[in-house]
Formats: C-alpha cells, sequence, structure tokens
C-alpha cells in the first residue's frame, strides 16, 4: 500500500555491519523472511557479509545498520569509518545502543575475562565494551536483543516514507496488560524487570509465566529506583538487584545508579 506514495529514482543502498555481539540481530532481520524478497524491490543489500558473497566494501550507503558493540581499538576505527560513508546509520539491537550482554565483561577488570578464555592474550587489545554511540553519531536506535522484526521493518518503512518509526516508549507492563497476563510480580512475587523496560516484544517472556528480564533496555523516564525497592521487598538481595540491572543496559544513564555504577 505504501508502495504507490513512494517516488523512488533510485533504490536506498543497505549496509549490515557487525561488530562484537552474537549476530542475533541479523538474524532478526532475516526473520523477515515472509516479506524480504518484497522489501528487494524497495532497497538494494550493498553489504551485508552473512547473506552475500560479493559486498560493496567502500560505501556510500544510505542506510547503515550496525549490530554489536565497541570492544577493541580497530573496531573503534571502523566504526568511524562506517559512519563517514553513512548517510542515515542504525544502532542495530542493544549492543549496538549500549553494550548489552558483552557489556557484562566491563564490571570486572580490564582482560579478566580474556585471560580465562584464551591461553596467550598477546594479541588481545581490548578496551571497554561501549555502544558505537561512544564514538559517532548515531541517527536511530532499534532497541531489544534482538530487536522484533516488526519494529525493523517499521525502521525501514518509515525511511522510506520519510516519517518518524513508530517505536514504542511505553514499558512492557501495557502490552502485558493488552495480553490480559496476570501480574508475576503482584500474584507471584516473581522479579520482573517489566515496569521500567521498553515495550516491542509483545511481552513475550511474562506471557509465557517467566518474568521479564529487560532485554530491551530502560523505556522513557523509567523510574528503576522504584522497581529496586519492590524488588527488596519481596526479598531480592542486593547483589541480585545489581546484576538484574547490569544484565541487558548496565552502562545506560536510567540503570546505572541501580547496577551499582554510581
Ligand atoms: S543485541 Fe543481543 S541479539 Fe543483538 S548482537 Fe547483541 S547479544 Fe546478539
Ligand atoms: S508481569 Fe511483568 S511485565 Fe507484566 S505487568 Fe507484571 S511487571 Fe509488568
Ligand atoms: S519480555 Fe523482556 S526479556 Fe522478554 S523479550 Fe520482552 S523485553 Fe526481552
Amino acid at each position: 500500500m505504501f508502495v504507490e506514495r513512494i517516488n523512488m529514482r533510485e533504490k536506498p543502498k543497505i549496509a549490515v555491519f557487525k561488530f562484537t555481539g552474537c549476530a542475533g540481530c541479523q538474524l532478526e532481520l532475516l526473520r523477515l523472511e515472509d516479506i524480504f524478497l518484497d522489501l528487494l524491490e524497495f532497497f538494494d543489500i550493498s553489504y551485508w557479509v552473512m547473506v552475500k558473497r560479493e559486498n560493496q566494501e567502500d560505501g556510500p550507503w544510505d542506510i547503515s545498520l550496525v549490530e554489536g558493540s565497541i570492544s577493541t581499538p580497530e573496531e573503534i576505527k571502523e566504526i568511524k569509518e562506517i559512519r563517514k560513508k553513512s548517510k542515515f546509520l542504525v544502532a542495530f539491537g542493544d549492543c549496538a545502543i549500549g553494550g548489552c550482554i558483552p557489556s557484562i565483561r566491563n564490571w570486572m577488570p580490564q582482560m579478566e575475562a580474556e585471560t580465562q578464555v584464551y591461553h596467550d592474550t598477546s594479541a588481545i587489545h581490548s578496551t571497554k565494551v561501549l555502544g558505537i554511540g561512544e564514538y559517532v553519531k548515531i541517527d536511530a536506535i532499534l532497541k531489544g536483543c534482538p530487536p522484533h522484526r516488526e519494529n525493523i521493518l517499521e525502521l525501514l518503512k518509515s525511511y522510506l516514507l520519510k516519517t518518524k518509526p513508530r517505536l514504542r516508549k511505553h514499558p512492557v507492563c501495557i502490552e502485558c496488560k493488552y495480553r490480559d497476563n496476570a501480574c508475576l510480580i503482584t500474584s507471584k512475587k516473581i522479579p520482573c524487570m517489566g515496569p521500567v523496560t521498553s515495550a516491542g516484544c509483545g511481552a513475550l517472556c511474562p506471557s509465557l509465566n517467566r518474568e521479564c528480564e529487560g532485554c530491551f533496555g530502560p523505556m522513557s523516564n523509567p523510574n528503576p529506583e522504584a522497581l529496586a525497592s519492590i524488588f527488596r521487598d519481596i526479598g531480592l538481595s542486593e547483589e541480585d538487584i545489581i546484576r538484574k540491572f547490569r544484565k541487558y543496559a548496565g552502562t545506560s544513564i536510567e540503570f546505572q545508579r541501580e547496577a551499582g555504577l554510581r
């Protein structure tokens, strides 16, 4: 339907890059499988090593989707180069936004994790694990570990239509209520991160009787202090509360204090 509204002289060129992460965000992009071929009518996939043998290495690119956090001096250089060649740079997933799961390494002394994994660390030059926004300007973010396919599609559509993407700012709890779930905190005293976590997954975990672990990162204007206090009331130790807030977005401004960073 939106097709008729688009006046395209040339298809926008997309590039997909991977830094430190698990490649799950790229897989979620591939999970658009039922409409993936339709997307190719509107976008030219110019660089995506996971899916193409021949890639345009030099850019420029209209949209660059960058997955993964930055964790080495080489990656710092690479992300700066990508920025120069990209008109619209997207932090694609929580690793690219704030470090996500790889950033758990930041809570131990530098090189401790590397020493446990590698016998010889002489070739390893790692830095703190940070989101790409620490080094370059970003134009949009797609929250989630990984972002939901519907949100990826929304971003791509809005790019074509030159509109603001309708990405949700409210907490997972709203989606949970839409699904008529009984609240895990109030009914079972299960420590759920839903009240401070950005919606977008359709309340996947609470709908399966599992607490939200916070994988979409902080919602807009959350109140982590209040949630930490509820966690205390239902019996979590200070250490457990810190772990909860560190897991996906401990370096974010919103969760830093509860994650024990300040
Ligand atoms: S955000 Fe999650 S799914 Fe995406 S690369 Fe990082 S760990 Fe993997
Ligand atoms: S179960 Fe979790 S997400 Fe659902 S309403 Fe309760 S706190 Fe919110
Ligand atoms: S409920 Fe929470 S942990 Fe589960 S997918 Fe959604 S945001 Fe992630």
